[in-house]
Order: structure tokens, then sequence, then C-alpha cells
């Protein structure tokens, strides 16, 4: 195991140079060469000097032999001595020089990966974006084919395998079960795991039988909190695994970062819609959704129902009994309805029901059905009895939301006056 930035990731300029006793026994051969040369040339010029001493004269052919010998011992020399160190000097140099521009390139691609990657955040509207976004990321790091983000809600919630990319078996997905489970989560550091059998192997490597396996892990931090983590498998022993893991953690950050803010806006957008005690919309979204509704002049059913004697069961049983007993009757409300109609928590003790695209019929129907559950579901809550009274309009009782709203208080107070307990419905307007 060791952590990012133990490791020399820097182009490994020294990967490519020659064996250590290269050098030595080079110099020794040629050495060698250079004797044999030595005395090769002595032995033709002393050969040269006793052809000369009978007659004083040399022939033609004694200086062709000498020329060739010359030629040949000079060529060799050279050669061996200057041209052949000269020419690996510049197949080392060039060698070198490949290696540091094609280490200059990828840092260059990585910066403008990097670049891009911050601008797609940047203009990410929510987190499924932002996953895209992550997914593409991944889909372009050079020299990765198997990586996963991982991401829960908190670090201690169950984690969700939200991007994988490459075709990775069963086997090798991460098996950790929550954020706070996982070692590089805990040190909030990049790490590479070397060797999956090894013992200090990250436990979410358990399920991996591939013994030449080793993976790079990252930690997702959003808003100072290990909430996910990315991770690219490799093989081990492979250098490039810690170049990847440099780009693992950058996209990390970036994400991190991106998603806090989408999370935070989120969460003001949830405080600013919804009622803290039931969780249900609050009159502000009620409104935002009339008005979309009345704008589109689509057809909807609008029913405002409000528990009868709801001061009675407060002074009996307590303000306590009295907020279950509010709670209880907006999770019936929300369980009678499908998942585009709206319950809003109107006020006090008030509720309001939009249901796009039902008559007023159905409408009064969907409310017995509520009033029906409710004994059933305050008993089961250790709840005094709960009875409601409901009035129910549609869109054609006003021009406006005030004027809907209005002919709905007044059918409801109908139905107050009438005994309670009830649902008084509009006749058609
Ligand atoms: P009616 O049948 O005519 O509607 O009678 P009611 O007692 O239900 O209506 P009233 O308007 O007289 O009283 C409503 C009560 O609801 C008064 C208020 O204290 C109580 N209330 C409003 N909001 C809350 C709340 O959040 N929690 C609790 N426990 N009580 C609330
Ligand atoms: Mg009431
Ligand atoms: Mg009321």
């Amino acid at each position: 195991m060791s952590i990012v930035g133990s490791h020399d990731s820097g182009g490994g300029s020294g990967r490519h140079q020659p064996p250590a006793d290269w050098p030595s026994r080079s110099r020794l051969v040629r050495a060698v060469i250079l004797l044999v040369a030595v005395a090769a040339g002595s032995y033709v010029v002393a050969a040269f000097t006793a052809a000369r001493v009978p007659d004083g004269s040399i022939s033609f052919a004694q200086v062709g032999a000498g020329t060739a010998v010359f030629v040949v011992l000079a060529a060799s020399g050279s050669w061996l001595l200057v041209l052949q160190p000269l020419a690996r000097g510049f197949a080392a140099a060039a060698h070198d020089l490949s290696t540091r521009s094609r280490a200059i390139e990828d840092r260059l691609r990585a910066r403008e990966n990097d670049a891009r990657l911050q601008h797609a955040l940047e203009i990410s509207e929510d987190q499924s974006a932002v996953l895209r976004i992550a997914q593409q990321a991944l889909q372009v790091m050079p020299g990765v084919t198997i990586s996963q983000l991982l991401l829960a809600d908190d670090p201690d919630t169950e984690i969700r395998h939200v991007v994988t990319t490459g075709d990775i078996p069963p086997e090798a997905r991460c098996m950790i079960k929550r954020p706070s489970d996982c070692p590089t989560v805990r040190w909030g550091q990049g790490m590479v795991y070397e060797d999956a059998m090894a013992l200090s192997a990250c436990p979410g490597l358990g399920g991996q039988i591939d013994p030449g396996c080793a993976a790079a892990c990252t930690p997702i931090i959003v808003a100072g909190r290990g909430t996910g983590m990315m991770r690219s498998l490799g093989t081990t022993g492979d250098p490039d695994l810690y170049r990847t893991l440099q780009s693992l953690s950058t996209h990390a950050n970036r994400i991190g970062t991106r998603l806090a803010v989408i999370r935070s806006v989120a969460a003001s957008e949830m405080k600013a819609s919804t009622d803290p005690l039931t969780g249900l919309a609050n009159r502000r979204t009620l409104d935002l959704r009339l008005s979309a509704l009345l704008g589109q002049q689509e057809s909807f059913a609008l029913a405002i129902v409000d528990v009868d004697h709801f001061k009675k069961i407060n002074d009996t049983h307590g303000h306590d009994t009295g907020d279950r007993a509010l709670k209880m009757l907006a999770s019936v409300l929300q369980g009678s309805v499908r998942r585009d109609d709206l319950v809003c928590r109107f006020g006090g003790e008030e509720f309001v029901l939009i249901l796009p695209g039902t008559d007023i019929g159905r409408a009064a129907e969907v409310v017995e059905q509520v009033r029906a559950e409710l004994p059933r579901a305050a008993a089961k809550a250790g709840l005094p009895a709960v009875t409601v009274s409901a009035g129910i309009v549609d869109q054609g009782f006003g021009p406006d939301a005030e004027g809907i709203l209005r002919a709905a208080d007044e059918l409801l107070y109908q139905a107050k006056r009438d005994g309670r307990d009830r649902v008084v419905v509009a006749q058609a307007a």
C-alpha cells in the first residue's frame, strides 16, 4: 500500500538507461580493440621498414597494402572511439527528449481535461448532471479501463455505485458498504493498493481474486465530509496507476466541491418549500404549483381539509399529541394521492390537496378514502380519534388561485356548519 506523493511519477527518465555495468564493459572491449589495432599498425610499419631495406625502394603493392590497412584501422578506430559513442549519445538524448515531451503532452492533456471538467461542473444544476459529467471524465481518462464512482448522502449512510466505466466483473466491484468504512475516506487521502491479495490491501478489494490486481482510490469530500470515493483498477507494478491516482484525486476534488454547492442549494430550497413539522410542501410551494397549473390552463381539483375540533385535542391531550396527530394526518394524506399530486400544509390544522387532471367527483373519493383511513391510522399511532371536514372545487371556480381557494374554504365552512366529519363538493361552476 502506498500513499499518493510517495512515488516518483515524473516520467521516469531513469527507466530507459542501459544496465549499470554497460559503460565499463564497453570501455574494456574498445581498449582491447585499440591495442590490437596499434599492434597491427606497428606490425605493418615494421613490415614496411623491413621491405624497404634491401634495395631502398617501395613497390606499389606495398603502398596499396599499407594504405588499405591504414584506412581500415583509421575507420574502425574512429567508429569505435568517436562515432559509435556519439551515435549512442544522440539516440539516448533523442529517447530522453521524446519521453519528456510525452510527459509534457500528458500533463497538458490532463490540464485541458481538468479545465473542461471544471467548466462542465460549474454549469451542472443537479446531482445527476454532476454524475453524468463524472462518467464522461472517467471514460476519457488515459490508460484507465475500469473505474467506479461511489456516493452516499452522508459518511454513515449506505453507499451507491453511481458511475461505472468499463466491463467490471461483480467480484471486482468495491465491497465497501458506507463511506466511513473506506480507508481512503478515513485518511482523507488518495491511495494506491499495489496488490489486492496483500494483507494491507483495502477491505473493499475483498472480493478480488486476481493476484495481479491493483487499485487507485481517492475520497470524495462533500462540504468537509467524506461521502464517496472514486477508484480505478489496474495491474500490480504499473507505475501509471500513480498518475491515474493524481487525475482521480483532481476529479474527485472538483466533483466534491460541486456536489457540496448543489446539495446546499437543494437543502435551502427544500427548507424554503417544506413544512418542518410534517415534511409536506408549504404554502409557497402551493402558490407556485397553482399559478403554474393556471398558467398552463390545466384542469385540476382542489380540496381543503381541516381537522375537526383540533383545539380540543390539544387542550385534552397536550400540544405534542396534537403535533403527532398532524403528522399522522399528513402521512395518510400523502399515502392517498398519486406521485404528481400535491399535498400541502396550508397552515395550522388545514391542508390542501391539488390533484391535476382530476375532476371533483374523483377528488371526493380520494378525501373519503382519507376519512375512512383515519380511525385505523390514529389507533395504530396511539392517538385519540381524529376526524376531518373538506371542501372541494376545481379550476373553474376562480380566475385566479385566490378565488379558487376562497371557494373551497366556503365549502369547508359549510361542512363545519353541517356537523363536521364530512366532505362538501362544489356544484358545477
Ligand atoms: P374546527 O372544527 O372549527 O376547525 O375547530 P378547531 O378547534 O379545529 O379550530 P380552531 O381554529 O378553533 O383551532 C385550531 C387549533 O389548532 C388552534 C391552534 O392552537 C392549533 N394548532 C395550530 N397549529 C398547530 C400545530 O402546529 N401544532 C399543534 N399541536 N396545534 C396547532
Ligand atoms: Mg379545525
Ligand atoms: Mg382551521
